[in-house]
């Protein structure tokens, strides 16, 4: 196992600030890196689904554990109003279902667990659909997005290969116990059509936003020893690339197309290895099952 994840942290936190102006002109989206705009009309669908007990209680005890800022969520009897956008005070509004038993039915992509198939003693994963993201791109991609390094002499070790790698071993092995697999990448080639050339007017936008105001490019090759690198348009514009557009783009084609029951995210993570120009390969491994729900308050205020 080796170390992925945690040097980046800063920077791209400043980056989750930045706010665009709507076309309008008028109030300010506050959108996450790379966030679409909001389609508020989507969830006219979901009028009178929930009521008011099963709403109150999902945003108590499973969206926002952690409270929320002032005014963002109202709930009265017969409706919730949901801020739309801080600085216009404009809302959405969600009228709930009387009870049970007039709650329309619920829209979905998602097969909701107990619609699933019954399970077959030899096949226990038949009719399930399981959707496998190896982790990063690997391959030429490898030292741009920092998931490459070597232990003395010996073969490089890229994550991004070795996920794939994993990943491709995990398939035939999910295929035999009756589970159809898909993959969300199955080549070094990122989703992403973008390219860090892409995003180098964003990178510097960001990089000013955040206390740089004279933000340098940086030569062709990035020097990873370069204690400021977080600071140039070139590192900025490339974690644009490989991570926000990327993992945007898997998270479109798992919702859009590929419509898993389940997906299996694959890294090797999140030990520190020490001195990262001596890396050394540690033991511990850990498994992390993410479940959608338990925002931060800091998450919810953002308008995607
Ligand atoms: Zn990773």
């Amino acid at each position: 196992m080796f170390r992925c994840g945690a040097v980046q942290i800063r920077v791209v936190l400043l980056a989750l600030c930045l706010s665009i102006f709507s076309p309008s002109g008028q109030a300010v989206e506050n959108l996450g890196t790379l966030g679409a705009h909001p389609r508020w009309s989507v969830l006219e669908k979901y009028q009178e689904t929930i009521t008011h007990d099963d709403f109150a209680r999902l945003i108590q005890d499973v969206y926002c554990t952690h409270g929320f800022g002032e005014g963002l969520i109202k709930i009265d009897n017969e409706s919730a109003l949901i801020l739309k956008n801080r600085d216009a005070q404009s809302f959405f509004t969600l009228r709930f279902a009387k009870d049970e038993s007039s709650r329309k039915p619920v829209p979905r992509l998602w097969r909701p667990a107990k619609s699933l198939p019954l399970t077959k003693p030899d096949k226990p994963l038949s009719g399930l659909r399981i959707a496998l993201d190896p982790g990063h791109l690997g391959g030429k991609w490898a030292k741009m997005e920092e998931r490459w390094f070597q232990v003395d002499e010996t073969t490089p070790v890229t994550e991004g290969d070795l996920t794939l790698r994993a990943s491709r071993l995990l398939a035939q092995r999910l295929q035999k116990l009756g589970a159809k697999v898909l993959f969300v990448r199955n080549s070094t080639q990122p989703i992403t059509s973008k390219r860090p050339a892409d995003f180098k007017e964003l990178a510097r936008r960001i990089l000013i936003k955040n206390g740089v105001p004279q933000p340098r490019m940086q030569g062709e090759v990035l020097d990873p020893n370069d204690s400021e690198k977080e600071q140039t348009i070139r590192w900025q514009s490339e974690i644009l690339f490989y991570r926000y557009s990327e993992i945007r783009q898997r998270a479109v084609l798992v919702n859009t197309k590929l419509h898993p029951d389940l997906v299996l995210c694959l890294h090797f993570n999140a030990e520190g290895w020490g001195d990262p120009k001596t890396p050394n390969l540690v033991d511990p491994n850990h498994l992390h099952l993410l479940v959608n729900g338990s925002y931060l308050k800091e998450e919810l205020e953002f308008d995607d």
